[in-house]
């Protein structure tokens, strides 16, 4: 009975090992072709099972950052239908503080982050301009806990957030479990101080979401 039992937990094993592999394969030819298969079952092992599939990459000699990019990659695949449905009023931008230049004038309030007085020594200006247009409301916080503040006290139903890979997959998923709509853009540039965002790919993203003009509020 035991040796059945026994034989019973290694076939297990060996069986989730097996799907980890085949997750961790799956993941590579995303990354590398650009190509979704089965997005919401690899996303969910790469949401579960993050550390094993880290293991695992390391093993093979790839970096973990795969993991991230595969991730919001996934995640932005499976919410862009539903992200496309939900008023612009309902939807927020987050983006960090380190996009700032490192003389920006701007003050910080407890609450709600950066307040820009839009300079034009970065690119959050015209970032903003252009989302106010569209009906967002657009933050420059400095870390996680300004953006639960945020979430908690606006409640919106979605959040496309700019950051650093593995912060954005982290916000992302944590987000995500609340209920919001999350879509993902990772830093063109990371670092500390004056880092870059790929600013046409934000306006691309609320024009191809809200259409060509903006919708009055
Ligand atoms: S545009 Fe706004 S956020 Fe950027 S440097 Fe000027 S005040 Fe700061």
């Amino acid at each position: 009975m035991y040796e059945i039992l026994g034989k019973l937990f290694l076939y297990i094993i060996a069986g989730f090992i097996l799907i980890l592999i085949c997750v961790v394969i799956l993941a590579i030819v995303s990354y590398k072709y650009n190509k979704t298969i089965f997005p919401k079952f690899i996303l969910f092992f790469i949401d579960n099972f993050t550390n094993i599939i880290k293991k695992i990459l390391k093993v093979l000699g790839l970096n973990e950052r795969i993991l991230y990019q595969v991730g919001i990659e996934l995640r932005n695949k499976i919410n862009m239908e539903s992200f496309r449905k939900i008023p612009p009023k309902d939807k927020i931008i987050v983006l960090p503080q380190c996009i700032r230049s490192i003389r920006c004038p701007a003050r910080l309030d407890p609450k709600i982050g950066i307040i820009c007085i839009k300079c034009g020594l970065c690119k959050f200006k015209e970032i903003k301009e252009i989302a106010e247009k569209y009906g967002y409301r657009i933050f420059l916080v400095p870390g996680g806990r300004f953006v639960e503040r945020i979430i908690l006290n606006l409640k919106p139903k979605a959040a496309i957030g700019v950051a650093c890979l593995k912060d954005l997959y982290r916000a992302m998923k944590e987000v995500n479990k609340h209920g919001i709509v999350a879509i993902g853009l990772p830093l063109a540039k990371e670092g500390c101080v004056e880092t870059l965002f790929d600013i046409n790919e934000l306006i691309r993203l609320i024009i191809n979401t809200e259409g060509e003009h903006p919708r009055p509020c």
